[in-house]
């Protein structure tokens, strides 16, 4: 019999475009089934249940969002008594001040935070202060990385093999209808190639407003990047006058102090969302006083009273969203970031004796609670070393289908931990995710 998700999904398709408004909901069906979305039920903690009842471990985690996993107490019991005086204002709350204030605590580049209700807000704003303050048209952002879903931010995002340009990465179109204004103002350089990013940076230094940098992009491989590519980044962008912007959407996480605290890093702006948001929809930007000054003035004064950039949005630092990200980071505590990164490096070892003690040539790669595997012994440096082969595609979805059928839900590309999880927890993963190498292995799926 149709599992009550397919029954929706059927549904759905009548109704949504591409049968929900979510890019990576559809996962992979049973062999020869088409994939549809799974409709969840709840979720408490490491566990989500579907509403066919089947439960998952979540190495999802909203897309790296749920820090805590799901429903954390604290959590629940703030934004349930919120709820009861009022979920979005005109005014100001309190909530958001102590949000920010707790951010600015942490992070010592931080003097001014804004928020608004996603990354992709986040990237734009974030690009968006940087043009008005160095009143230069161009960014400037790594092949494959993605940084949302603004005109700009998105380009170059995923490009294949046949687009991507030899040897230097060219500005690709990710959507049908992008401007050719918008690709002219586009900059994209290799991830981790610091020779040939500067030179191509070089050729664009008096019009870049900002590099747009994400320190550890899934869509990049989840691979570090070196001291020498970083420390390049910071001199070009100082020497050119343009901004650097470290996009720590997915990164924040890495540390107490964020990415930029792991990597001894310094940029001049910095984009967060998913985790310091609770649960609940969030989007970040915070740099010095001085630049995130272009945002200082009243929209209403007009002549020169007016903020060089407005920022509108109805549900800007909701109180919902402040609520819940302010509790959820003080549960974030460097105790909790040490605690979990070790999870982390658990979980990435005992992966990587999987793929030895199934006999699979692959590989793990990730930081902190973060981690990807690669059906591959290629060394994976970069986005273009990470791109999938179709047969890699095609075993890696396999994969993901086998793992969701022994109740662990991972997305090929973004898969991380919670705080919510245990070792027990990684086991089972580990345990799955062997004898689905076996799989692979007997059904000759194995790189040549
Ligand atoms: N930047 C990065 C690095 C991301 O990974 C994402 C989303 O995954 C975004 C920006 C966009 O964030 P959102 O999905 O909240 O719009």
């Amino acid at each position: 019999a149709a599992s009550e998700s397919s029954r929706l999904f059927e549904e759905a398709r009548a109704v949504l475009a591409a049968g929900s408004s979510r890019v990576l909901a559809t996962t992979p069906g049973a062999a020869g089934q088409p994939g549809h979305v799974i409709y969840a039920r709840s979720a408490h903690g490491a566990r989500v249940v579907d509403v066919d009842g089947n439960e998952f471990i979540d190495f999802n985690n909203n897309n790296t969002a749920l820090i805590h996993g799901h429903a954390h107490p604290e959590i629940v019991r703030a934004v349930q008594e919120q709820a009861a005086h009022g979920s979005a204002f005109s005014f100001g709350t309190e909530a958001e001040v102590r949000l920010a204030q707790l951010l600015c605590e942490r992070v010592p580049g931080f003097e001014r935070v804004r928020f608004s209700n996603s990354g992709t807000e986040a990237a734009m704003m974030a690009i968006r202060v940087a043009r008005a303050y160095t009143g230069r048209p161009k960014i400037a952002k790594c092949e494959g990385s993605y940084h949302g879903t603004y005109d700009y931010s998105e380009i170059s995002f995923l490009p294949g093999p046949d687009v991507w340009g030899e040897p230097d990465p060219r500005p690709v179109p990710s959507a049908a209808g992008t401007p050719q204004g918008v690709l002219d103002d586009v900059v994209v350089i290799p991830f981790n190639d610091t020779v040939a990013a500067r030179r191509i940076l070089e050729e664009h230094a008096d019009e870049l407003a900002a590099v747009i940098f994400d320190p550890l992009s899934y869509w990049v491989g989840m691979v570090p990047p070196t001291p020498d590519f970083l420390a390049m980044l910071r001199a070009f962008t100082k020497r050119a006058g343009a901004l650097l912007i470290f996009d720590e959407v997915v990164a924040f996480r890495l540390g107490y102090h964020g990415a930029q605290g792991v990597y001894d890093a310094q940029p001049d702006l910095t984009c967060m969302a998913k985790i310091i948001g609770g649960g609940f929809p969030v989007g970040a930007i915070a740099g010095s006083a001085e630049i995130m000054g272009v945002l200082e003035g009243n929209f209403f004064a007009g002549g020169a009273g007016r903020p060089r950039l407005s920022h509108g949005g109805t549900f800007n630092a909701n109180v919902m969203t402040m609520t819940a990200g302010l509790v959820a980071m003080q549960l974030w505590t460097e105790d909790e970031v040490a605690r979990l990164n070790q999870l982390g490096e658990r979980a990435r070892a005992q992966l990587r004796e999987a793929f030895r003690a199934a006999a699979y040539p692959g590989q793990v790669t990730g930081v902190g609670s973060f981690f990807r595997v690669h059906l591959t012994e290629r060394p994976i440096t970069g986005y273009r070393s990470q791109y999938w082969s179709s047969d890699e595609r095609a075993w890696i979805t396999q994969l993901q289908g086998y793992l969701l059928r022994r109740g662990i839900f991972t997305q090929p590309m973004m898969s991380c931990l919670s705080t919510a999880m245990t070792q027990a927890d990684i086991d089972q993963l580990a345990e799955a995710f062997e004898d689905g190498l076996r799989m692979l292995v007997a059904e000759g799926k194995v790189p040549a």
